[in-house]
């Protein structure tokens, strides 16, 4: 028996009834950004795989386990893309954006992770990605923090999430930290779990994020980064938290934040929600000052934050934030040969009148009350019916569908105005 296709595991259709939540997210996100100028940028969803490994870290979970890598016909190895920065950073290096110049810009896309797929969890999903360069103040940071804020406000999410902020110090101060962890680690090496085992030399910060718990029993009494910073972090850190004072934006300092990623350093932030599950963090980011001059370009600071769009449209669902009205204003019903070929041209003369018009069609004829019923799911405000009486008078009918209102009649010509002062 010919079974019929599905899509793979973990990669998801987006099906028209979520729609308007996406749309509404991203003109949002579209919005705000612009309000701050910042620039949107589009790579490709493929990139050498070289890049991801000098980038993301080779001992990281993307990189060690959850990339989607294959040979192309030239036998390159490509892979699709886990995460927006690295491409963005080859793509401003390659194109000298960074010369003698400040950027601020955005990119949105899908991204690719073989996780284990859950709720929140998925291996094709959505990021909004926001990268600066050139501007090494703490004062972007707190630009960056008050952009996500300003989306969440506008989004109505703002009482559903919350900020933590580490820092993780320069790579030199945070090098001696890591003698000092795996020292205290290797003291308590009998109730690390085995993930964190296999860390303890590779990537030993990460354990300070390990969700077993014993593991987090051992941290919890471990040393702390932020007790072992540089001064010009500490500085960057303390200023950074007046300027979030300055804007009321409330956080919590959380010395056990650590990213994924290894090209962060100094700021690291996080946006979390209980109202998820598990999978929590909406948003996240932080300073990566070294990631450009290590991809080959000029040493040049850079900090940003993606946030992750199925998350947010999952939020946006559950809270009932009000969307964009998508739904169409009008359905054309039309009764007859002749009501039909002449509500066609109607329809494309409403159209012209009014652009912004959302005008749906009845296709495929029909009685009256079946077109009727089609007006109705539809979900439009207003029949506007054709049949032959109206035709031979050149008027058309308006029903009332979402209103206890009588119907009305009204002739050809005075439509459009008629229709265009209520949308
Ligand atoms: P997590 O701790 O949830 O695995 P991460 O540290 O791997 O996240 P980043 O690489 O910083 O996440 O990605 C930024 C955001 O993108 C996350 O906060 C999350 O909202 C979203 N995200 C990351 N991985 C996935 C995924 N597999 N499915 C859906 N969203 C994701
Ligand atoms: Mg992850």
């Amino acid at each position: 028996m010919a079974s019929t296709p599905q899509a793979i595991r973990g990669m998801h259709d987006i099906l028209p009834q979520h729609m308007p939540y996406w749309h509404t997210l991203e003109r949002v996100v579209r919005d705000t950004l612009a309000a701050y100028g910042y620039q949107e940028i589009r790579m490709p969803l493929v990139e050498k795989t070289e890049l991801f490994k000098r980038s993301i870290g080779e001992v990281t979970d993307i990189v060690e386990k959850e990339m989607y890598t294959f040979t192309d016909r030239n036998g390159d190895s490509l892979t699709l893309r886990p995460e927006g920065t690295a491409g963005c950073v080859r793509a401003a290096i390659e194109h000298g954006l960074l010369h003698n110049q400040v950027q601020r810009l955005w990119y949105q896309g899908p991204m690719f992770r073989h996780e284990r797929p859950q709720k929140g969890r998925y291996r094709q999903f959505h990021q909004i990605g926001v990268e600066t360069f050139g501007l090494p103040g703490a004062d972007i940071d707190a630009e960056l923090i008050l952009i996500s804020r300003r989306i969440w406000q506008r989004l109505g999410l703002l009482p559903h999430v919350r900020l933590e902020l580490n820092t993780l110090g320069s790579p030199q101060a945070r090098q001696r930290y890591r003698q000092e962890l795996v020292d205290y680690l290797q003291a308590h090496r009998d109730r690390l779990d085995g993930d964190s085992l296999r860390r303890l030399h590779s990537n030993p910060l990460r354990i300070l994020d390990s969700k077993h718990p014993e593991t987090q029993a051992v941290v919890a009494e471990a040393p702390l980064l932020i007790d072992h910073l540089d001064d010009a972090s500490r500085e960057h850190f303390e200023h950074l938290r007046e300027l979030l004072d300055d804007n009321a934006v409330t956080y919590r300092i959380n010395p056990r934040l650590v990213r994924g990623l290894d090209y962060y350093q100094k700021t690291v932030f996080e946006w979390i929600t209980d109202r998820l599950g598990a999978q929590g963090t909406v948003c996240a980011g932080g300073r990566f000052d070294g990631l450009v001059a290590q991809l080959g370009g000029r040493a040049t600071p850079a900090s940003g934050f993606a946030m992750g769009m199925e998350r947010l449209v999952a939020m946006m669902e559950d809270i009932g934030t009000s969307c964009d009205d998508e739904r169409p204003h009008a359905y054309l019903v039309m009764v007859g040969e002749a009501a039909q070929r002449a509500g066609l041209q109607l329809a494309e003369q409403l159209r012209d009148a009014l652009p912004g018009l959302k005008l749906l069609g009845n296709a495929n004829g029909g009685s009256f009350k079946a077109q009727m019923k089609r007006a109705d799911r539809s979900g439009a405000r207003w029949a506007l019916l054709l049949g032959e009486d109206e035709l031979a008078a050149r008027r058309i009918s308006i029903k009332h569908l979402r209103e206890q209102r009588e119907q009305e009649s009204l002739t050809q010509d005075e439509l459009p105005d008629y229709l265009g002062k209520q949308l």
